[in-house]
C-alpha cells in the first residue's frame, strides 16, 4: 500500500472484517453468475438513440426484486425510466451512491461487427457486444454487489444507494441530472462504474461549450458575387478560422489537481495513440461541427448558421472563452448563442472515496491504480456540481469503446465487483 493512502481509517470492526472476506470470496465463486449478468444485460438492446430502457429496467428490477430488493422505477420524462433503490441505515449520516447507465450507443454498421453485438457471448475470456465496456460489464458489477450488500446490510453504517440511469449517451438530463435535481441522488461520495480500465481512476474531466453561431450578409444575384451582395458564408468561413486561436488559451487548473493532470497528458497519448495529444488537458479544444447556410447556389446567402463545440479543460472559464469568441463575432457581425454549457469538475484526488477506492483497487488487482482526468464527459458533472465527491470506476476493455466489435474481459468484471463491494463497507464502516 502507498503511503499516500495510508490516511484512511482501517476497517475496525472483527465482524466487518468477516464479512468482507467472506463477501469477496463470494464474488469470486460466484463469477460466472457476474459474467452472465453481463452477457444478459448485453442481448437486451438499449441504443441511444432512440434510447429506449424500458426492457432493459423491467430485467434488471426483476433480478434485484428476485433478490429481495426494494426496488422503485420513477421516470420523470416519459420514456426515461430510472430504478432507484437503497439499503443500509439512515440513522449514519453516510450516502454511498453507485451509479450506471443502463443506455448504449448505436451498433453502427452491422456488417463492420466479427460477432453479433447484441448476442453476448462470452468467448475466450471475454464478454462480447455493444455496451460490453460502455458500462453493461460495470452494470453488472455494481448490481450484484448491491446484491450482496442487502443482504449484509446491518453491517452497513450509513446508506448504500444504487441508481441505474437513462440517457447518459444524449447528456443526461432525463436520468443523473433529473434525479440529482429531485433529490433522489443526494449522497455523501459516489461511484460511476464508467469504463476506465481496472487500474485507472477517473476523478475529473472537461467542461462543454456549445454555440450557434449566425452570420448575416445581404441576398444579390450570383452572377455579380462577390462585387454585389454580403456574403455570409464566406463571413463564416473566415470567422471559424479565426476561431482556432481559443485553442491557446491556457488552463491555470489548481494547485491540489495540476499532478493529476500531469500524469492524465501521458495516460491520454497512449491511449489515443497521437504524440502531443495530451494538450487537450491544457488547452480548449474547437470543433466546428455543423454548418448551414444560403438559399441557393445562384444566390449570395444572406444567412449562414455555425454549431461549434469547445471543451474547456479544468482551469478555463466558460466565460472566458466565451468573451473571446464573441469578440471574434463582433469582428463580423455575427451573433452567438449558447447552446449548453457545463463547467469542467473534478473530485480532489485526497477526498476519502478516492483514497477508499485507490486502496482496494490496489488490494484487488495487486497494482497501484493511475488517477486521472478524462477529456470527454459524463454524469459524473451533475453529482460533482451538487458538491458530491465522485469517482468514476469500472472494467473497460477500451478498444472498441463507442466502436466496433466492443468486448470485456469477464475476469475484470469480477475483479471490478470486488473492488465495488469492498469500497462500500470501508466507506460505510
Ligand atoms: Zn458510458
Amino acid at each position: 500500500m502507498g503511503r499516500e493512502v495510508s490516511t484512511v481509517p482501517k476497517v475496525q470492526n472483527m465482524s466487518l472484517t468477516r464479512t468482507r472476506k467472506t463477501l469477496l470470496h463470494e464474488v469470486e465463486s460466484r463469477s460466472s453468475e457476474i459474467t452472465e449478468l453481463a452477457s444478459d444485460l448485453i442481448k437486451i438492446p438499449s441504443e441511444n438513440p432512440p434510447g429506449n430502457v424500458d426492457k432493459i429496467t423491467e430485467f434488471l428490477v426483476k433480478y434485484l426484486r428476485d433478490t429481495g430488493v426494494d426496488v422503485s422505477v420513477v421516470e420523470g420524462f416519459k420514456g426515461k425510466p430510472s430504478l432507484v433503490c437503497q439499503t443500509g441505515s439512515e440513522q449514519d449520516s453516510r450516502i454511498l451512491l453507485l451509479n450506471g447507465h443502463t443506455d448504449v450507443v448505436p451498433v453502427g454498421s452491422r456488417e463492420r461487427w466479427k460477432f453479433d453485438p447484441f448476442g453476448g457471448e462470452i468467448k475466450d475470456g471475454y464478454i462480447h457486444g455493444r455496451g460490453a465496456s460502455d458500462m453493461k460489464a460495470g452494470l453488472a458489477g455494481i448490481v450484484f454487489a448491491f446484491t450482496l450488500l442487502h443482504r449484509e446490510r446491518r453491517e452497513l453504517k450509513g446508506l448504500l444507494k444504487l441508481q441505474l440511469v437513462p440517457d447518459e449517451e444524449t447528456g443526461g438530463l432525463h436520468g443523473t441530472k433529473w434525479l440529482m435535481n429531485g433529490g433522489y441522488a443526494d449522497s455523501t461520495a459516489a461511484i460511476i462504474a464508467e469504463p476506465t480500465g481496472l487500474e485507472a481512476i477517473d476523478i475529473g474531466q472537461k467542461g462543454i461549450l456549445w454555440l450557434k453561431i449566425e452570420t448575416k450578409g445581404t441576398l444579390a444575384h450570383g452572377s455579380l458575387a462577390p462585387y454585389v451582395g454580403d456574403n455570409a458564408i464566406l463571413k463564416a468561413a473566415s470567422l471559424t478560422k479565426e476561431l482556432q486561436s481559443i485553442t491557446r488559451i491556457r488552463a491555470r487548473p489548481p494547485k491540489e489537481i495540476r499532478q493529476v493532470i500531469s500524469s492524465s497528458i501521458s495516460i491520454a497519448e497512449q491511449l489515443i495513440g497521437k504524440k502531443g495529444i495530451g494538450r487537450i488537458l491544457r488547452t480548449p479544444t474547437v470543433n466546428v461541427g455543423l454548418i448551414s447556410g444560403g438559399t441557393k447556389v445562384n444566390m449570395v446567402p444572406d444567412m449562414c448558421s455555425t454549431d461549434v463545440d469547445i471543451r474547456l479543460p479544468i482551469g478555463v472559464k466558460a466565460q472566458e472563452v466565451l468573451r473571446k469568441v464573441r469578440t471574434i463575432a463582433t469582428k463580423h457581425d455575427a451573433s452567438v448563442v449558447v447552446i449548453s454549457e457545463s463547467p469542467p469538475n473534478y473530485t480532489s484526488p485526497t477526498e476519502e472515496i478516492v483514497k477508499i477506492l485507490e486502496r482496494n483497487v490496489q488490494e484487488v488487482t495487486e497494482r497501484k491504480p493511475r488517477v486521472f482526468v478524462q477529456w470527454a464527459t459524463s454524469d459524473a458533472r451533475f453529482l460533482r456540481a451538487k458538491g458530491i465527491a465522485t469517482a468514476q470506476y469500472g472494467p473497460a476493455h477500451l478498444e472498441g469503446i463507442h466502436g466496433f466489435n466492443e468486448k470485456v474481459r469477464a475476469d475484470d468484471v469480477v475483479a471490478a465487483t470486488k473492488v465495488y463491494v469492498a469500497l462500500a463497507l470501508d466507506y460505510l464502516s
